[in-house]
């Protein structure tokens, strides 16, 4: 490994090893509340490492086991924050983003704005229903990473409001800059997730003009992403976390017993085909399964034109994989720079919508730090350019209050019938006589 790292080598590294706080730190003062969040990957310190390209977004673990051994350390010096890394004696400026005002206020609801919505890098992030039910089941079929079952409704409100959460994506529009409202949910159970939804997406478009995303458990009903699009939504992503059917089906029991891979693969390849390219992601964690199947997951996803989002393993505290070591540091730095590199042979634009910058992965636009600079890189680099460019007057009129013409409280006349949703007990005995949906 080279002494110094660029910030994309630096943002893997922090993301496999973490990071220790010094005591001369004060973020309790400076930072976003160490808030544990959702799957347990926002539970970590945000940090902002500048570049020449591009200034980077990263959650890095803090109270993890693994921690314990990290190399780096976050220190305050005179001008700010420096991470240190103990291996080299290379220092780093970082910068912590400061808690947004908005945090601290209350809905007309009396809501605390917090526990609607949450910051993942610069944008907003909504956690829609009570938990997923998938940990409602004896035993659990939780996905053995996760920790929502132990988060959701403790650090955030069980059930969103929608006029809730149109007065806290409008103060974090208006106060932290926000462009993206990402609307995440477990699974609803009986195909509701998009149903739940459809009234949030709406009201994002019609009352605050912001882009919205929508990552829900897939639905088997196709015509829904139409009605979905209909009614405002710019972006679906799709976690089937993992390529190979075995780590798929031992890690997921939920998704593997109630849905199957092949429902997610349907959902991806027909709102990537609708919606063209880059405007849907496929969703994998990358540290858990052998590195050939997450280097096909990205070639079949960027393939059918989809965006790879691609988590690097924490083992968060509390999952039942929290014994799991956090994967090396070389094989997470092949896997990005072949992510980015993918991106490029199939077309998949990266880094074009303005002001989205998350901080649980290591996006494409991240790994562009990565590759050698050399004509292929130039190459796309201009390319990128461009269509940022072609992309500046769309993005400025999505970011202005629209009607939309879908209505969320109806399917849309002469939608077929949706397939009658099954208990979920019929679908684990269809699933087991090798007729399960999906297959
Ligand atoms: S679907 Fe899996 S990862 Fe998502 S909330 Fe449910 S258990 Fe967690």
């Amino acid at each position: 490994m080279p002494d110094r790292l660029n910030p994309a080598e630096l943002e893997i590294d922090l993301f496999v090893r973490g990071i220790k706080i010094d005591p001369s730190c004060s973020i309790a003062e400076d930072g976003r509340l160490l808030t544990r969040t959702r799957a347990g990957l926002g539970s970590g310190l945000e940090l902002v490492i500048p570049g020449d390209l591009k200034d980077i977004w990263m959650n890095a673990p803090v109270e993890e086991d693994f921690v314990y051994n990290t190399p780096f350390l976050l220190l305050k010096g005179g001008t700010g924050y420096l991470v240190r890394d103990t291996r080299s004696g290379e220092d780093y400026e970082v910068r912590i983003p400061p808690e947004p005002k908005w945090y601290t206020a209350r809905t007309s609801q009396g809501t605390p704005m917090h526990k609607v919505g949450v910051l993942q890098g610069t944008y907003l992030g909504i956690y829609l229903s009570n938990s997923c039910s998938f940990w409602y089941h004896s035993p659990s079929l939780g996905c053995k990473f996760c920790t929502t079952g132990l988060n959701v409704g403790v650090n955030e409100v069980a059930q969103k409001d929608v006029a809730d959460v149109v007065e806290v994506a409008k103060a974090a529009k208006a106060e932290s800059g926000v462009t993206f409202v990402h609307f995440n949910s477990g699974y609803a159970g009986k195909d509701r997730g998009l149903d739940e939804v459809a009234p949030f997406v709406k009201a994002m478009k019609e009352e605050v003009g912001v882009l919205t995303g929508v990552q829900v458990t897939p639905s088997p009903n196709l015509w829904k992403y139409d009605w979905l699009v209909d009614c405002g939504v710019d972006h679906f992503s799709f976690c089937y976390e993992f390529q190979n059917p075995e780590y798929f089906a031992e890690l997921l029991p939920g998704k593997e017993k109630l849905l199957g891979q092949r429902t997610f693969f349907n959902a991806i390849e027909y709102t990537a085909k609708k919606m063209g390219k880059g405007r849907v992601s496929g969703e994998i964690i990358a540290g858990v399964e052998p590195i050939e199947d997450t280097l096909q997951a990205i070639d079949y996803i960027t393939g059918v034109g989809a965006f790879p989002t691609v988590c690097i393993f924490r083992p968060t505290i509390g999952s039942d994989m929290e014994r799991y070591p956090s994967p090396p540091y070389e094989d997470m730095r092949r896997v990005m720079e072949y992510m980015w590199d993918a991106c490029r042979r199939n077309g998949i634009p990266i880094g074009v919508t303005p002001g989205i910058e998350v901080s649980l992965i290591v996006s494409p636009d991240d790994a562009r730090y990565l590759p050698k600079r050399d004509l292929k890189w130039r190459g796309y680099e201009l390319k990128l350019s461009a269509l940022r460019l072609a992309a500046k007057p769309i993005f400025a009129r999505e970011l202005r209050p629209r009607r939309v013409s879908g209505d969320p409280t109806r399917y849309p006349a002469g939608a077929p019938d949706p397939v009658a949703p099954m208990s979920e007990e019929a679908v684990v005995m269809a699933r087991k006589a090798g007729l399960g949906r999906g297959d």
